[in-house]
């Protein structure tokens, strides 16, 4: 699995819902954690490995040694809180690029788990921002596009020069 690198027209592409939860789908979801892990990310969906579908995996465990991994089908904010956290965010399409970014602190997520039922959860803290930011990479969306023109322009040239040497 290629994790593909910002800017690039495949990371602002709209994925598509997930009809039919089989065998392929499953091994996908494990492929992607796996990619996650090797890339010590604590977050990934679909489109950023080229796959244009409503697929996240995350895992927010501050302990290396205990993994909590998270496989979301469909996930699906159905609530926000008035409250606003902010957070350092990183992106493994943005190789060493790191912008504070303000989201809602606490959100309610409803996702079809791997066994194919549908579950509703609430989520905050380092989880609630990772599950925000991987569903934006669902809508064709990056952190950098939460963050003022001028920064984001700044780590996009970034980017830009990097991939050339790549
Ligand atoms: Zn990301």
């Amino acid at each position: 699995m290629q994790i593909i690198v910002a800017p690039d027209s495949r990371l602002n592409q709209i994925s598509k819902k997930v009809e039919i939860i089989d065998d392929s789908i499953i091994s996908f979801l494990d492929q992607m954690l796996e990619c996650m892990y090797q890339n010590n990310g604590i977050g990934l969906a679909a489109p950023q490995v080229g796959i244009l579908k409503r697929l996240v995996v995350i895992d927010c465990s501050d302990n290396k040694d205990i993994k909590k991994p998270l496989k979301l089908i469909n996930p699906e904010i159905t609530e926000l809180s008035k409250n606003i956290s902010e957070f350092e965010e990183g992106c493994l399409s943005l190789p060493s690029q790191y912008a504070k970014v303000i989201r809602p602190s606490k959100i309610t997520l409803k996702y079809t788990n791997t066994e194919g039922l549908i579950c509703e959860n609430k989520f905050s803290g380092l989880e609630a921002t990772c599950i925000q930011h991987e569903i934006d990479h669902l809508d064709g969306k990056l952190f950098v596009d939460h963050i003022s023109k001028l920064k984001k322009n700044i780590i996009i040239k970034k980017l830009k020069k990097f991939k050339k040497k790549i």
